[in-house]
């Protein structure tokens, strides 16, 4: 899948978000002390110096940015946690195989670009506040990185939990951008029939409750308006960035331990004593599959059952 976007259309999503980001909870981190990968979590508190970034950031003279999307295999979501084998780890290996696809294909295209003496570079999180996802492979960039990049190139729908839903493919791709100087025709935003029908499974299966039934942020996107749950950051951390909740993922591989998070504000002294009751096998090695994604009736859009295409 490939879209394209004017860098005005992102600049204005990126003057609307900022006013939704704590600041605080995004250059958060507790990083693991311990030197030893199979030790215990030795947990330490970091505040990163990120900021909300914008195409202008990565290049001052961009003039559109290019998404490109990878659809990665259904059966690696719809059999994740399913009997008999209740397997998760394709799931986690997916994802990491699929943005390690896009960073191949981007670098083609940044070089096709170069060539005919254009800049251009490639980000996974363009606007620099996605979350993390857990996998065996280390922590990658979560599901919402450069979702709403996505839905100003025309890509697909926002989802009420932040992430994108396309007509093809539902949750079953991961995106990159390419910022570029060169002047591209853009593609509208998707106006077709929402494809997130607001039924709130994502809401009713997050083993934390992040993610807000009543509360909604609306970001207009060349004049259209989207609408997505307001989402305590921390909260939805606790599971898919520390997994802390077994039935989220570490159970299928073998790891029992589930901590369910205080019902008031998590505070990170809260995760720094919860991450020390992992085992190591628990802190290191384990995946998570966001329980929103598996709970959404639309995860698979309309093409499962045909023989994925991969671009269109
Ligand atoms: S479960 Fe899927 S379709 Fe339903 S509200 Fe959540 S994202 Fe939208």
């Amino acid at each position: 899948m490939i879209g394209i976007s004017p860098v005005e259309r992102i600049e204005k999503i990126k003057n609307q978000i900022v006013h939704y980001i704590d600041m605080k909870e995004l250059r958060l981190s507790i990083e693991d002390k311990n030197p030893h990968p199979f030790g215990k979590f030795i947990p330490e508190k970091r505040f990163r110096d990120v900021k909300v970034m914008g195409p202008r950031d990565y290049l001052p003279s961009a003039r559109s940015v290019i998404t490109v999307g990878i659809h990665y295999p259904y059966t690696c979501l719809s059999e994740a946690e399913e009997s008999p084998a209740k397997t998760i780890a394709p799931y986690g290996f997916a994802q990491f195989a699929t943005l390690h696809q896009l960073n191949m294909v981007s670098l083609d295209i940044v070089k096709f670009l170069m060539e005919k003496g254009y800049q251009a570079i490639s980000t996974l999180d363009l606007f620099n506040i996605a979350s993390r996802l857990k996998t065996p492979r280390g922590l990658i960039v979560d599901n919402t990185a450069n979702s709403y990049i996505a839905v100003a190139s025309g890509l697909g729908d926002l989802a009420w939990n932040g992430m994108v839903l396309t007509p093809e493919y539902g949750f079953t791709q991961r995106f990159i951008a390419i910022v570029t100087d060169a002047p591209l025709n853009s593609d509208p935003v998707y106006d077709g029939e929402p494809l997130c029908n607001k039924c709130f499974q994502c809401v009713e299966n997050c083993p934390t409750q992040a993610l807000s039934k009543e509360k909604g942020i609306s970001i207009e996107i060349d004049g259209k308006k989207f609408i997505q749950g307001c989402l305590e950051r921390l909260r939805c951390d606790w599971s898919k960035r520390y997994g802390l909740i077994a039935e989220a993922g570490p159970k299928y591989m073998g790891c029992e331990l589930s901590l369910k998070p205080p019902r008031r504000e998590i505070s990170s002294e809260d995760i720094m004593e919860a991450v020390q009751k992992l085992d190591p096998f628990q802190k290191y090695f384990v995946c998570v599959l966001e329980r929103c994604i598996k709970a959404c009736p639309r995860k698979f859009g309309n093409k499962k059952g045909e023989q994925s295409k991969g671009f269109r």
